[in-house]
């Protein structure tokens, strides 16, 4: 067999590389195949596991998993507890999507920005620019 030259091998390098992402990117399934089912069952089993190794290694009965509070249609399970506003980790408030009572307090999203524009922004943006 001819020795390559560096410029076949390079070639030949490129085409392996793309072949092998081409390759593996394309056998990655989108979702594997998990429902919202077989995650609720993952969850379960790994709360389970925590709560039987707590008892069994570290001797203490473990309380109630604690479960994250957000937005809630029922007022009282809602994190705003019916009063429309959010008060966040960082001070700021936002509007509860669900008791803000006015529309006009909830953010919009801004595709060109890719954030959320709240009203407080969108007054100061139209006064600055004079409107639209
Ligand atoms: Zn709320």
């Amino acid at each position: 067999m001819q020795k390559l030259t560096t410029r076949e091998k390079i070639i030949i390098g490129i085409i392996v590389i793309f072949g092998y992402a081409y390759f593996t990117g394309s056998e990655i399934p989108v979702n594997y195949g998990l429902t919202n089912d077989d995650i609720d069952i993952i969850i379960k089993d790994t709360e389970t596991g925590f709560d039987k190794a707590e008892k069994e290694v570290l001797g203490v009965t473990p309380g109630p998993t604690p479960q994250p509070v957000g937005p809630d249609p029922d007022p009282e399970k809602c994190i705003c507890k019916g009063t429309g506003k959010i008060v966040q980790g960082d001070g700021h408030v936002s509007p509860c999507p669900y008791h803000t009572g006015d529309p006009q307090e909830l953010p919009t999203y801004d595709i060109d920005e890719n954030r959320l524009i709240y009203p407080s922004e969108k007054k100061q943006t139209q006064g600055g620019t004079g409107g639209s």
